[in-house]
């Protein structure tokens, strides 16, 4: 069986954005990992129990999704709200999906407080970014789940290679 990744679900288009829209990745890597079968979709935020749409939601004070899987940072909307019960639920219910499918890889959209693996904004809602993972990015790979993000395709395909 070919190995398997699990992927936002926003990168296939599904419109589970906190905006209510997709953000597809348009790449023949992606059409040839469809047709061969190795692409779960997966929204973490969905999965932890909040609605579509959404307000935006960071991670407080420059911190990132270690320090709130943690207990050390929240996940704050915009509005105020404190989601971070639903964030680390949506972690966990996504590292046990992807055991159950099978997927020992994870492609994940950049920047957001959930799948972020490379930056994550700061949590002052300004669009200010910073090196780091988003929580379910973060419980991925303490779980030994590799992850990649959507810039990294070509580093993915080349472990993809490697896996078979
Ligand atoms: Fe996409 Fe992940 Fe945000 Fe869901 S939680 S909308 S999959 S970036």
């Amino acid at each position: 069986m070919p190995s398997k990744i699990l992927i936002s679900a926003c990168l296939l288009g599904r419109p589970v954005r906190y905006d209510g829209k997709g953000k597809p990745l348009q790449d023949p890597l992606i059409e040839r990992w469809k047709a061969e079968g190795r692409l779960v979709g997966f929204c973490p935020e969905q999965a932890g129990g909040l609605p579509t749409p959404r307000p935006p939601a960071e991670i407080e004070g420059g911190m990132n999704g270690q320090d709130v899987l943690a207990g050390r940072a929240r996940v704050l909307e915009v509005t105020g709200g404190d989601v971070t019960a639903e964030f680390v639920e949506g972690g966990k219910r996504a590292v046990a999906f992807a055991r159950e499918q099978g997927c020992g890889l994870a492609l994940f959209i950049d920047g957001s407080p959930s799948c972020g693996s490379g930056f994550i904004y700061d949590g002052s809602f300004s669009g200010n970014r910073h090196p780091g993972f988003g929580v379910t990015a973060a419980l991925m790979r303490q779980m030994g789940i590799e992850v990649f993000s959507d810039r990294e395709l070509d580093r993915l395909a080349a472990r993809v290679e490697r896996a078979g």
